[in-house]
């Protein structure tokens, strides 16, 4: 899909006449390459500290565009904000730390075990399966274990 995404946005801009501008093209060049979870506000900075003349507005769009022509996915953690990822073959899901906001990605053999398991018993075909699990991520753990962990057993509890 990476190598591929290039193609499929041209061809997504060419069946409503579009083509990529030279912003688009450098805004996808830096999506490809950092690729995961990024929020316009995380993005833009990063793009305008090499290329000035980017505005917000054309990365928020752009990201939207991504978006709307598959390349990549719009993902929503419930901080409000929207992240966007290149959509890969490697499915993944999330863990989501909530004391220093860092998202990391896992893969789960069981995960798969599951879906296989719902289809055959309900017959149910999944069309996604996306799983965020909130926690604190084992560098936290480290740098201040006892209040942390506290907070963790605290949320486990009244779930
Ligand atoms: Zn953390
Ligand atoms: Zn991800």
């Amino acid at each position: 899909m990476q190598r591929n995404a290039k193609e499929i946005l041209r061809r997504y801009l060419a069946e409503r006449g579009l083509k990529i501008t030279r912003q688009r093209y450098i805004i996808l060049e830096a999506f490809i390459e950092l690729g995961r979870h990024l929020h316009v506000d995380e993005f833009y900075p990063i793009l305008r500290a090499k290329y000035p003349k980017i505005g917000h507005a054309t990365v928020y769009r752009s990201l939207k565009l991504f978006a709307e022509s598959g390349i990549a996915r719009e993902i929503r953690f419930g901080d409000g904000l929207t992240r966007y990822e290149l959509v890969t073959e490697v499915r993944h899901n999330h863990l989501l730390c909530t004391a220093c906001g860092t998202i990391t990605e896992f893969e789960s053999a069981g995960l798969g075990q599951l879906e296989a398991s719902i289809v055959k018993d309900y017959g149910f075909k999944i069309q996604s399966l996306q799983i965020e699990l909130r926690g604190v991520c084992s560098q936290c753990l480290e740098s201040a274990p006892g209040a942390l962990a506290r907070d963790t057993g605290y949320q486990l509890a009244e779930l």
